[in-house]
């Protein structure tokens, strides 16, 4: 299998990846997607189901997107994982869109029904399990504070904060009209806060669960600096610290929550477990999800 396959090579995919056994059926669509760990998590997990199944990386363009969905169906696929930057175009390109995926504004998982596309959103609930799983405490009963709140993820975590009704959600978005945007949209009270020291200051005080889902501190992403998002002296010890960026497991974010005391996780939690509710949504039983652990954790760096 190639590390990752182009729209190109969709085109002629009997002749590019016909032979490959177990047959190609399920793939992340990216740009980039080169990053991906998705199927070093699936691949052992249709291994262990005894699903005649292999999981590839897609490295789609947006000016090839549609194309790509297009073709999904008569290409034998069972469904897609869909990443940067296509989580939004997803929405208008599936036959029909789960009402969470609507109000999280982005598909994150497509099942493929004969010729119908269905758009799921799993990584809001896949935020949740993993901060039960990281901190021992439900997310229902945290007070949150988002960093990167109106971005793609952002959006879905907030919904799912939303959804489960937190005692406190506080919106903070780089580009502050955005944060406003969303706290109209969702049903239940959220606040707004400006990203300046003093006034993240004021509000991290009645804050236990503080969540990064900007870039900042990733490391491979191209031009951004490689920066905790907030400085350790905002953190209290009580804060639980949860970065969705997972390509290290000690970012910038989590040093400072070290320097603070505070107890942290990375986005390795919430990538395995959207992964595992997509292969529930695949294949309507539960995923192996101690094989997918195991399996990201040798990934891990
Ligand atoms: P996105 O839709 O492009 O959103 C990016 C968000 O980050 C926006 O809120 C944006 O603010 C903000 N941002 C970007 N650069 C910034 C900067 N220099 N300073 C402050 N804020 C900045 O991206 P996404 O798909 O949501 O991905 C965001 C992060 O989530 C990535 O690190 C990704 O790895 C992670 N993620 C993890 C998982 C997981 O399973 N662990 C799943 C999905 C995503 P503006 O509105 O001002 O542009």
């Amino acid at each position: 299998m190639k590390d990752a396959y182009t729209m190109a090579d969709l085109r002629d995919w009997p002749a590019v990846a016909g032979a490959e056994s177990p047959p190609i059926r399920l793939a992340v669509f990216g740009d980039p997607v080169a990053h991906s760990r998705s199927p070093q998590m699936h691949n052992p997990a249709l291994a262990a189901a005894g699903i005649q199944a292999a999981y590839a990386r897609l490295h789609i363009l947006p000016t090839e997107i549609k194309e790509a969905f297009l073709r999904l169906p008569s290409l034998g696929f069972l469904g897609a994982n869909i990443t940067i930057p296509h989580k939004a175009a997803a929405m208008g390109l599936v036959n029909a869109v789960d009402p969470l995926a609507q109000r999280a504004g982005g598909v994150n998982t497509v099942l493929v029904k004969g010729n119908v596309l269905f758009g799921f959103s799993t990584d809001g609930a896949g935020l949740s399990r993993a901060i039960q799983d990281d901190f021992g405490v439900p997310l229902k009963e945290m007070r949150v504070l988002i960093l990167g709140a109106a971005g793609g993820a952002g959006t879905a975590i907030s919904v799912q904060c939303d959804i489960e009704k937190v005692p406190r959600l506080v919106l903070v978005n780089r580009t502050f009209p955005r944060a406003q945007e969303l706290a109209h949209r969702l049903k239940g009270p959220a606040e707004v806060a400006l990203w300046e020291e003093a006034s993240l200051d004021r509000v991290l005080e009645d804050i236990d669960l503080v969540i990064n889902a900007t870039p900042l501190g990733m490391s491979t992403a191209p031009g951004l600096p490689s920066v905790s998002p907030i400085p350790a002296a905002l953190i209290r010890p009580y804060h639980f610290i949860y970065d969705t960026v997972y390509t290290s497991a000690r970012t910038p974010l989590l040093i400072a929550a070290d320097e603070a005391d505070a107890r942290g996780a990375n986005g390795l939690s919430m990538l395995l477990h959207q992964g595992a509710l997509s292969f529930e949504i695949w294949f309507g039983r539960p995923a192996p999800i101690d094989v997918m652990r195991k399996a990201l954790l040798a990934t891990a760096v």
